[in-house]
């Protein structure tokens, strides 16, 4: 009996167990399954700091922006489309902290992320009034304002936006603002069709704590136009305009309207934080940081060292900085100089390129564009957009960035037309922005010459006294690096000189003949490594086929002082391999070399000098000449060609290079 008793316990142990491990293997394999699958459809991803914003060409990786309108549907039912799932969660994203879905909703939250290109249902877990951390330097929170600042009106423009995003953007301007700062919010809806926007949405305005409005568009037109209206309803001092998808933080407004108080003519941006479309967990990003553009126009940040130039003391860390560009969803300027200054090209469509033409506008014009250090406002970056584009997404962006260029960039807007993917020189044609050009009469502009030389002095952009074309290697077989060094060779007075602006002057007397006898095949150009290249500022260089456009990096500006830059701020730069991040670099590229394209930041490990006597580029203060060598792949194991710098010896057919010039005005 006894015995009987302890052999049925034991199997019931024994079944106990295993009815355990399967149940827990079965939880596993659902666990890999949901990742699996949430891999498969991953979105690429924002890289965090620094925030970008405006990236406008269907350009590989620089442009994983505009990758998925797609069929808004899909697998989801005008239900899921219209749903509101708003159910917030008490402390839930407390003090910008990130949200964890439940597994048992992976699959739900999959699914719901494309409509919005962010996780929905990590906002709809969190209150509208979340908490978040004060973001300010203690020097900005000692910081004391006038108690008199002028009043602001915030626009907030949308086209579908989420309700929970929205309603989160709306309360935290309402409840980090001065009341008696705040005038009103405006809402202009650009004919939104979900219809929790419609009676929903303006039944929950009418009880707010400040006035708010909601106007809309009678036919889907693009943020401009609906900003242009939400600005004619207006009536504070300031407009403040933010995306409908951005959460203010403690003291966000004071430094904006003061320093407009200070100056009416400064358009004045936040520093813009970054809310997670992932999990909504609210980062905070530098406050150096500014922005300009790169050679198609994309809105870039920038983190080289600018000094604060707007302030009267020397080192306030308060004071905002000066930037080239704006990233253009959230800033704020004075109503009156807003429309003095000629508002928005009102024919601009749907997205893009509105920031690009008042950045140059407001410079170019008389005004300034600054970011202050002490406004921390948060903003969900996307990598890709939910919604639709009527008139075709590369039309309507080409289109606004003509009408930018032809207005206001001179002879710098052929530069943009021509090297840009989308844009081409009949793009001009296609534009009518007379009252533009004449509003730039009227405001007696200055040229855009004058904006790359004082506001932007670092831009890598081509100039009357700069180099810009391709770098050939003069392998002495080509008919053209024959040509070139016969040239140059015979040059008189070429062994005095090591000035670049020489060297330019005598090229660009042959620069026809070099560019008509270039073989693009045969000739082999200086360019990046890896034609893919990764979203980081270190790239190796090769020599390779010289159509081959790697991101434009393969053409190359050089300055009479002797920088080589290209296109997105990076400069042909030495590393020398004591740093120890070369280890890094080395296992990363898993190729080795001491020369890279990195981060322009005006050091003299980016400097170089030509010599027209032997074709060598040098490094300035090392006085290594740029070689091309075959390493060994650290990873592949095969063998590349690679440049570096070594010991020059005027001999080497491997040190010689020629700069064969490329139009860029008409
Ligand atoms: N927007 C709009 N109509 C459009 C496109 C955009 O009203 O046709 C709004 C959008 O809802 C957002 C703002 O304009 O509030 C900026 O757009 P988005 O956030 O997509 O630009 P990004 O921040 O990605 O550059
Ligand atoms: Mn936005």
């Amino acid at each position: 009996m006894g015995l009987r008793f302890q052999q049925l316990k034991k199997l019931w142990l024994l079944y106990l167990f295993l009815l355990f491990f399967a149940f827990f293997m079965f939880a596993i394999s659902i666990n890999l399954y949901v990742s699996s699958i949430q891999n498969s459809d991953a979105q690429p991803r924002h890289p965090k700091p620094p925030p970008k914003r405006r990236s406008l060409w269907p350009y590989k990786n620089i442009v994983a922006h505009y990758i998925g309108k797609g069929d808004i549907f899909g697998n989801m039912t005008a239900d899921d489309y219209n749903i509101n799932q708003f159910e917030p969660k008490q402390g839930e994203g407390a003090d910008g902290r990130p949200v964890i879905i439940p597994p048992r909703d992976r699959f739900r939250m999959q699914r719901f992320f494309k409509l919005n290109s962010f996780n929905i249902l990590a906002s709809d877990r969190i209150p509208l009034n979340r908490t978040l951390k004060d973001y300010r330097t203690t020097e900005c929170r000692d910081k004391r304002y006038a108690n008199k600042l002028p009043t602001t009106s915030v626009i907030i423009v949308f086209h579908n936006e989420a309700w929970s995003v929205l309603l989160r953007t709306i309360t935290s301007v309402i409840n980090r603002s001065p009341r008696h700062l705040l005038k009103e919010v405006i809402l202009v809806d650009d004919a939104s069709d979900r219809s929790f926007l419609k009676r929903q949405l303006e039944a929950y305005i009418q009880v707010l704590a400040v006035p708010t409005r909601l106007y809309r568009m009678k036919e889907r037109s693009g943020l401009v136009p609906a900003r242009l209206l939400g600005a004619q309803h207006a009536r504070g001092d300031v407009l403040t305009f933010l995306d409908a998808h951005c959460e203010c933080s403690r003291g966000w407004l004071e430094p904006l309207l003061a320093r407009i108080q200070e100056s009416r003519k400064v358009v004045i941006c936040p520093v813009i934080d970054i809310i997670s479309d992932d999990n909504f967990s609210y980062t905070k990003t530098f406050e150096n940081h500014w922005g300009a553009f790169n050679w198609q126009l994309s809105f870039r940040w920038f983190s080289t060292n600018r000094k604060r130039q707007a302030s009267a003391k020397p080192k306030d860390s308060t004071a905002p900085t000066a930037t080239p560009g704006m990233a253009g969803g959230l800033f704020a300027i004075d109503r009156e100089y807003f429309y003095e200054m000629g508002a928005y090209d009102s024919e601009m469509r749907i997205w893009g390129g509105e920031n690009v033409e008042m950045s140059f506008r407001i410079w170019q014009c008389g005004g300034r564009i600054e970011i202050s250090p002490c406004s921390h406002v948060g903003h969900i970056f996307r990598s890709s957009t939910p919604y639709t584009f009527p008139g075709g997404m590369s039309e309507v962006l080409t289109a606004n960035l003509a009408r930018a260029a032809t207005v206001w960039m001179d002879d710098w807007q052929y530069f943009v037309m021509l090297y840009t993917a989308g844009l081409s020189l009949g793009a001009r044609d296609k534009v009518n922005v007379t009252e533009r050009l004449a509003l730039r009469e009227k405001l007696q502009c200055k040229p855009f010459a004058w904006y790359l030389e004082n506001i932007w002095p670092e831009h890598f952009f081509p100039a009357p006294d700069r180099f810009f074309g391709k770098i050939i290697w003069l392998d002495g077989e080509t008919e053209c690096a024959q040509a070139y060094s016969n040239y140059m060779k015979n040059l008189p007075g070429r062994a005095l000189s090591r000035e670049w602006k020489r060297a330019f002057d005598e090229i660009e007397n042959k620069a026809e003949e070099f560019m008509s006898l270039i073989d693009l095949e045969r000739d082999k150009c200086l360019r990046p490594l890896n034609n893919e290249t990764p979203r980081t500022s270190l790239h190796p260089l090769t020599v390779g086929d010289c159509t081959s456009h790697s991101q434009s990096m393969d053409m190359f500006v050089i300055t009479p002082r002797g920088q080589i830059m290209t296109n997105e701020n990076v400069c042909l730069t030495y590393r020398p391999p004591k740093q120890g991040s070369l280890k890094l670099l080395v296992s990363r590229n898993a190729t080795t070399s001491n020369v890279m394209l990195m981060q322009c930041a005006i050091e003299t490990s980016q400097l170089w000098t030509y010599d027209m006597d032997t074709q060598q580029i040098s490094h300035r203060e090392s006085k290594l000449c740029l070689t091309l060598k075959s390493a060994t792949n650290a990873r592949t194991q095969k063998t590349e060609k690679v440049v570096l710098i070594t010991d020059c010896n005027f001999k080497d057919i491997t040190q010689k290079w020629g700069l064969i010039p490329l139009p860029w005005r008409m």
